[in-house]
């Protein structure tokens, strides 16, 4: 590297120029560009893994929902009607709280 003050080469690791005294400014360190971007593609990742994994679940309970409402049509029917409503509402929470934590 060289000085900034008189453009003599200093030494790696030399704090002043041996030349004209002046301290030498370490250059800053160049910015992480990829971090920012690995970090929210993780975030995404796991977003979208959580998402996957509830989705997952939520089409599972609603198979045992219609499955039951198709043993028990007429009342039952419309209970399991309002459980999938909840399981929705609760599905759509988490989505919410997903997106908050990316
Ligand atoms: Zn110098």
């Amino acid at each position: 590297m060289f000085c900034q003050n008189c453009g003599k080469p200093v030494l790696v690791g030399a704090s002043k120029c041996a030349s004209c005294g002046s301290a030498i400014g370490f250059p800053a360190p160049p910015p992480p560009p990829d971090d920012d971007i690995d970090r929210i593609a993780e975030n995404l990742k796991r977003a979208a893994k959580e998402l996957a994994q509830s989705a997952a679940q939520l089409s599972k309970r609603l198979s045992v929902e219609a499955e039951s409402a198709a043993k028990n049509p007429g009342a039952s029917a419309k209970r399991a009607a309002g459980r999938v409503a909840k399981e929705l509402d609760d599905l759509s929470k988490e989505v919410d709280r997903v997106l908050q934590n990316l």
